[in-house]
């Protein structure tokens, strides 16, 4: 089995406020990982960050998205989120919100209110994933997928663990509906312990650690809050754990379409983005 090159190892390209709840540190494209890291778009890291108690609600207010997915994964504290398609959800940790914007959607990402009143940490990560041009204007989605529906694969050897949010791993399959093929582990390595992951030659794959520290392919080094990016060649990479560690694995087949992208909306054209803001200032995404 050939092993997957490493690519480019990259820590956060930018830093910023999401709203007034969320400090997040961005992997791509801040890193000018655009095409290269098709079909995902952003990866945002959110904390960990702690809040202390407070009465006013925190987070990013009425905002629209079109043409991709937001993915929503809470390692701490606790999320509520509302859309103009009427779906509600709360969202703590080890869970995930999996939601299609596709054709429009307007919504809040809030800090949940009990949260809020509590203070605590806020750990989380949001990923978007690219639409193919066929599903861009499709009906909006919306997954909440908890904890409790994400299967846990115990590693060999005991080396820890992979709960499978999307795709496939050792026979089992995650929950999440995706629009093109995409595997989404969310794994917990023990240390001085060892895994391998297979994925098929022409995949994006890359590897976010958000704890510890990992050897890939036994020679390069990863830290926290720092991502991997691998060729599209070869299927095979070792991950050892030099500490304790928690990583988030990425891989999924490239959407070879060109891209246009404007803050919340992606889509194939200029044209398309014109007649996204067009659509969204008519009401067209609907209101909270
Ligand atoms: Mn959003």
């Amino acid at each position: 089995m050939v092993a997957k090159n490493i690519i480019g190892i990259y820590k956060s390209g930018s830093t910023h406020w999401v709203g007034d709840g969320f400090h997040v540190r961005n992997l791509f494209p801040s890193n000018d990982l655009d095409e290269q890291i098709s079909p995902f778009l952003l990866l945002d890291y959110a904390g960990p960050s702690f809040f202390p108690p407070s009465t006013q609600s925190h987070g990013v207010g009425e905002h629209p998205h079109r043409g991709f997915e937001t993915v929503t994964i809470v390692y701490q504290g606790s999320v509520a989120h509302r859309d103009s398609a009427g779906n509600r959800g709360v969202i703590g940790p080890g869970d995930v919100q999996w939601m299609t914007a596709a054709s429009g959607i307007v919504h809040e990402e809030m800090h949940e209110k009990a949260f809020a009143q509590h203070g605590g940490m806020m750990e989380m990560v949001q990923l978007w994933v690219n639409l193919p041009k066929e599903h861009k204007m499709s009906s909006p989605r919306y997954q909440t997928i908890l904890d409790s529906d994400i299967p846990r694969v115990a590693l060999a050897d005991e080396s820890g663990t992979l709960r499978i949010i999307a795709g496939k791993f050792s026979e089992k399959s995650g929950p999440a509906k995706t629009f093109t093929p995409i595997n989404l582990y969310d794994v917990r390595l023990k240390a001085g312990r060892s895994t391998a992951v297979l994925f098929p030659r022409g995949t994006t794959t890359a590897i976010f650690l958000l704890k510890g520290s990992i050897t890939l392919n036994g020679t390069q080094s990863l830290h926290e809050a720092q991502s991997a990016l691998f060729d599209l060649e070869g299927e095979h990479i070792s991950i050892t754990a030099n500490e304790e560690a928690a990583l988030l694995i990425l891989n999924g087949e490239p959407i070879k379409e060109p891209i246009a992208r404007y803050g919340p909306f992606v889509m194939n054209t200029r044209e398309e983005i014109v007649a996204a803001t067009r659509d969204y200032q008519a009401g067209k995404m609907g209101h909270l």
